[in-house]
């Protein structure tokens, strides 16, 4: 079981507090989305989740372990972000093999994990192609396979369709709810789009200046946000 729990978490860069002491418990196998203005610390939420950056004090558990002071790699999550940066030089293949080939993975089992993930997300044509003769969804597409393909316990997106058209968003979000009905994984999900948050979202928690203005269920915010800054956020006329 692997759900993800904040425990009076407090981030500060120098003096400077971006997080002021944040509880939460995202259930394994639950989607979880952070919405919140720009500069509200969503993404530093995140990459504390990932060990990207330390926290200053409190914990960051996944499952039963206290993955706090642990190496991104030891954590057993796995990143999506909006700037996909794929490698350019390498094929779809290689590019989504490319974390398991690192940690030193036989062949033959990269390749079979490539070709599941390949076929999750419709890449199965494509794994001998360069990145620059793919469309941004399908390098989208490659961003999020190449996550898959490390087979974490949780997935973290940072914005993950904000780069791409308002037609293509909607094709990759039916995408991503598929990918979480498919693999079960708990799912940390950070986006600006109300309706990515109401579709996808087992649980919204709304972030305000480093702390959690509310968390719930999306149709309970919607239809009873605790103030008027929440509703703001999912789009209720409260
Ligand atoms: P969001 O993702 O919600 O837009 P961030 O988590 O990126 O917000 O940022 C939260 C706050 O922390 C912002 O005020 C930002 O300027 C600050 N911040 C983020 N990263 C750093 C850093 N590496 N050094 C200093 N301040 C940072
Ligand atoms: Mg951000």
């Amino acid at each position: 079981m692997s759900g993800v729990s904040f425990e009076n978490v407090v981030k500060k860069f120098g003096e400077v507090g971006v997080i002021h002491g944040v509880d939460l418990t995202i259930e394994h196998g639950e989607f979880c989305v952070f919405v919140g203005p720009s500069g509200c610390g969503k993404s530093t939420l995140l990459r504390m989740v990932a060990g990207l950056e330390t926290t200053t004090s409190g914990a960051i558990r996944i499952g039963q372990r206290d993955v706090t002071g642990l190496d991104p790699s030891e954590r057993g999550v796995a990143m999506v972000f909006q700037t996909y940066a794929l490698y350019p030089h390498m094929t779809v293949a290689e590019n989504m093999g490319f974390g398991l080939k690192m940690t030193g993975h036989p062949k033959a089992e990269i390749e079979s994990k490539v070709a599941a993930a390949a076929k999750i997300l419709k890449l199965e044509q494509l794994l001998a192609r360069k990145p620059k003769a793919l469309s941004g969804g399908q390098r989208q597409r490659v961003a999020i396979g190449r996550a898959i393909v490390r087979g974490p316990e949780v997935f973290l997106f940072d914005e993950p369709l904000s780069n791409l058209d308002a037609e293509l968003r909607v094709e990759m979000r039916v995408e991503i709810a598929r990918l979480h009905r498919e693999i079960g994984a708990t799912m940390i999900y950070v986006t600006h789009d109300q309706v990515e948050a109401m579709t996808l979202a087992d649980k919204i928690v709304v972030l305000r200046a480093g702390r959690i203005e509310q968390a719930g269920k999306p149709l309970d915010l919607y239809n009873d946000p605790d103030n008027r800054f929440v509703a703001g956020f999912i789009g209720s006329p409260a």
